[in-house]
């Protein structure tokens, strides 16, 4: 006889029964992955994946199909990774156990970089069991996420004017963004931010500048230099009766790796040195109320990292992204260096919810910032809406208040808000 019937049923019913997975578009029209868990409980669990397009060299590989179908870009090797293999080796395995599920997820690809298998497939069961098992147990994600450890709301980046590779325009900067000077409800946040952005639009207008918006639902106007449009950016927060520097701040995203060619950073027509560009950004700090660089230089450029860190570091926030690619090991190496001061969190780039959460617990005990991010190519899966809540981000990075994709991050949000 059982000795505990009751825990043998609880952990029957939290096994996993089927995984199907289906090729679906994203925000900019190219195949992703969806996938569908159902356990024996009869809960369901949906996550799509999100696509960059200013990849880091070191993420997780993103399997495409090649060939001439959606320009190279299906994922129905990805689809098909899932539905047979992936689903033959998860089946009956006890979903409620996340980190062994990613664990033979790891191992069935074998691979360092999840080339096999797909760190998009991959991502897609992850983030899918997550969902299955916490609908199983009748949780909202960022409850069973965050355990007992709740956090409050992050602050959000709001990129409000777009360059670089996620706009057609001549502005080499990818990302230009507001930020809440304190933290506050996240809806005044949100209302701040959003009128903001309006008279931003606005303003271009009225000067005959295009306001049509990039991939992440910033403007995305023919400006030509960095100082210019921050200019435009700091007259919108005074004209929308803001006060820059006290009431919100600005916050950029290079993704200098984007402007790197031999040895070199391609900006504004010139050819800087790490030197030259750390000279910059230093004037940059003096003259606007920027309070956080993103990938200011190459993402194996860990000396400049370094530099950056030493001379800026005590004034700014100075984020990884492709240099730390979600990556617990090269987090780890920027730790030892001091080459930042904070990581961007994209689940995406590594491929599984642990290696994510494990990546956010070494930020954390080594007291770096941790910002949660979405990718330019995103769906209306909010997954890290909750994940920010639920690991206490400082701030979730999720575009513009601008294009569904984007604006659903902001509504999950509000919904979390409004049910504390
Ligand atoms: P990506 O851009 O999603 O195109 O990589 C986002 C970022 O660089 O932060
Ligand atoms: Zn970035």
């Amino acid at each position: 006889m059982l000795k505990n019937p009751g825990l043998c049923h609880a952990s029957r019913g939290a096994s996993v029964a089927s995984i199907s997975s289906l090729e679906i578009l994203d925000s900019r029209g190219f195949p992703t992955v969806e996938t569908e868990v159902v356990l024996t409980s009869g809960a369901r669990g949906t996550a799509a994946v999100p696509s960059g397009a200013s990849t880091g060299t070191f993420e997780a590989c993103e399997l495409r199909d090649g060939g001439t179908r959606f320009l190279g870009k299906g994922v129905t090797k990805a689809v098909g990774n899932v539905n047979d293999l992936i689903s033959e080796a998860l089946m009956g395995q006890n979903a409620s156990n996340q980190r062994s599920i990613d664990e033979l997820l790891i191992s069935l690809d074998g691979t360092h970089n999840k080339g096999k298998l797909g760190a998009n497939a991959i991502l897609s069961v992850s983030l899918a069991i997550c969902r299955a098992v916490t609908n199983h147990y009748g949780l909202p994600l960022y409850r069973y996420l965050s355990g007992l450890n709740f956090h409050n709301l992050p602050r959000p980046m709001m990129n409000i004017l777009n360059g670089g590779v996620h706009a057609d325009n001549p502005i080499d900067i990818q990302e230009f963004m507001i930020v809440p000077a304190v933290v506050a409800p996240f809806m005044h946040s949100l209302e701040m931010c959003g009128n903001i952005y309006q008279v931003l639009k606005k303003s271009l207008k009225a000067k005959g500048l295009n306001s049509n918006v990039g991939d992440e639902g910033g403007v995305a106007p023919n400006l030509s230099s960095t100082r210019e449009s921050l200019d435009f950016i700091v007259r919108a927060i005074e004209d929308a009766g803001y006060k820059p520097g006290k009431d919100v701040n600005i916050a950029l995203d290079v993704a200098a790796s984007e402007l790197f060619t031999d040895g070199q950073y391609r900006i504004e027509g010139e050819l800087k040195s790490t030197a030259e560009m750390i000279r910059f950004y230093e004037k940059l700090v003096d003259d606007y109320p920027i309070v956080s660089i993103e990938d200011p230089l190459h993402e194996e450029d860990w000396d400049g990292f370094v530099e950056m860190t030493s001379s800026l570091g005590n004034r700014i926030q100075i984020v990884g992204d492709d240099l730390f690619v979600t990556n617990k090991k090269r987090l780890g190496n920027g730790i030892g260096l001091h080459a930042a001061n904070a990581v961007l969190i994209k689940p995406n780039q590594i491929g599984t919810l642990t290696e994510t959460l494990d990546t956010i617990s070494l930020a954390r005990k080594s007291g770096y910032h941790v910002v949660i991010s979405h990718r330019s190519g995103e769906t209306c899966d909010h997954f890290i809406a909750d994940l920010s809540v639920a690991v206490g981000a400082e701030y979730i990075k999720t575009g513009a208040p601008a294009r569904g994709e984007r604006v659903e991050k902001y509504n999950q949000l509000l919904r979390i808000e409004r049910s504390l």
